[in-house]
């Protein structure tokens, strides 16, 4: 994740670039890289470390107050980052996989075919080559799929029944999304992303009354919030729990 503002006054560049050395403002640390470039940005690394890469000779007072000026989306890119590292482990003997909210452990043993089944907090996992991790993930998902079919379907059928309004129950289709957990088409069908089955059950069942909400309303106009909440009291609080996955 990166924030980019441009070079403000034209900078003689030094020989050689610097080693990196670090800083620290009022809220984080940070490792300082010069490098030949023409702008300044600020990276979230992937073990949630911040660097910042300026141009050679880039006066420290600007490096600082680009850095404070982006505190607010280093912190919370950070926070999300993380959030998402740890719901996404690769698969792994031991490595968390996440289900239904909670975060089982994966324990892969070797088996004639493919079986998957969640025990307490393990999954276990049988598979005939334990140590093909790829083979075991490509299964996994597929899994995951098969357990998401099931669970949406019961509970669409469930939040039909608890929704404010008369409501037949929508077709129903699952793909992988990667900025969405659900839509609404136009013509009332409803798509969500498979994996919501990891989030927990609280955070499923809102994703789906938005989704019947709109239904109804299909912007998010004042009726859509007013039937939202109706739907759901606490979406607010669902709202920003949902925001960390
Ligand atoms: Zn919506």
């Amino acid at each position: 994740m990166t924030a980019v503002l441009r070079r403000r006054r034209r900078i003689e560049p030094a020989p050689i670039p610097t080693e990196p050395t670090e800083r620290s403002c009022a809220a984080f640390s940070y490792t300082v890289r010069f490098q030949r470039r023409k702008t300044i940005s600020l990276h979230v690394l992937n073990d949630g470390a911040f660097e910042v890469r300026a141009p050679v000779g880039y006066h420290d007072e600007w490096i600082n107050e680009f850095v404070n000026s982006r505190t607010v989306w280093a912190l919370g890119a950070r926070e999300r980052q993380l959030q998402r590292q740890q719901w996404r482990q690769p698969v792994a003997q031991g490595a968390e996989s996440w289900f239904l909210g909670e975060a089982l452990t994966l324990q892969i043993e070797r088996g004639e075919r493919f079986v998957a089944a969640v025990d307490g907090e393990l999954l276990r996992v049988r598979a005939p080559d334990p140590e093909d991790y790829a083979a075991v993930d490509r299964r996994l998902r597929l899994w995951y799929r098969a357990q998401a079919a099931h669970i949406f379907a019961e509970r669409l059928a469930d939040c039909c029944k608890r929704f404010p309004r008369p409501v037949a129950v929508p077709p129903l289709a699952l793909r992988k999304m990667r900025r969405r957990w659900g839509s609404c088409s136009r013509d009332g069908r409803i798509t969500l992303n498979v994996d919501m089955v990891r989030l927990p059950p609280e955070l499923i069942d809102y994703v789906i009354m938005h989704e019947l909400c709109h239904l109804f309303e299909f912007n998010h106009g004042p009726r859509f919030y007013r039937l939202q909440s109706e739907a759901v009291p606490n979406w607010r609080a669902l709202e920003e729990r949902l925001r960390r996955f």
